[in-house]
């Protein structure tokens, strides 16, 4: 079951120039730093009120999140969903006819299982479910 909006994740191309804005525009505080290489990013997370922002900057040309930003620009890039069961969560999805990017989940930011559905399929909103992987404390 979807417990709650986890984050939103927007690209930028620089994390060095975008965690300011987010700090000295908007007064919020990174939570840190951290670089995920399963999905070729480095992150920068900061809490809204118990959503986070996770801000997303490739580390290679081929990053998912450098496609988006060559085709896109920089902008909100996904939309992520908490649930308690990421499995019976992409099989409702999938039984409903979308289509998984990741059928099955992979170990994310801060130590979460995620996974993706696609935007072709979802309205144009690239969706995450994730979860907290059992056994272990949320970092973020
Ligand atoms: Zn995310």
């Amino acid at each position: 079951m979807i417990q709650a909006i986890d984050h939103l994740g927007i690209a930028v191309r620089s994390l060095d120039e975008a965690v300011p804005l987010y700090e000295k525009a908007l007064g919020l505080r990174c939570l840190g730093r951290e670089e995920v290489a399963s999905q070729k990013v480095r992150t920068a997370f900061f809490d809204a009120g118990g959503v986070h922002l996770e801000l997303l900057e490739p580390t290679s040309d081929d990053s998912p999140v450098a496609k988006f930003l060559a085709e896109r620009g920089e902008g909100i890039h996904h939309l992520a969903f908490r649930t308690d069961d990421i499995g019976a969560q992409l099989k409702q999805a999938a039984d409903a006819g979308v289509r998984l990017i990741h059928a099955q989940p992979f170990e994310g930011a801060g130590g979460k299982l995620v996974a993706f559905l696609h935007p072709k399929s979802t309205r144009g909103v690239l969706t995450e479910f994730c979860a907290v992987k059992p056994g272990a404390t949320a970092a973020h």
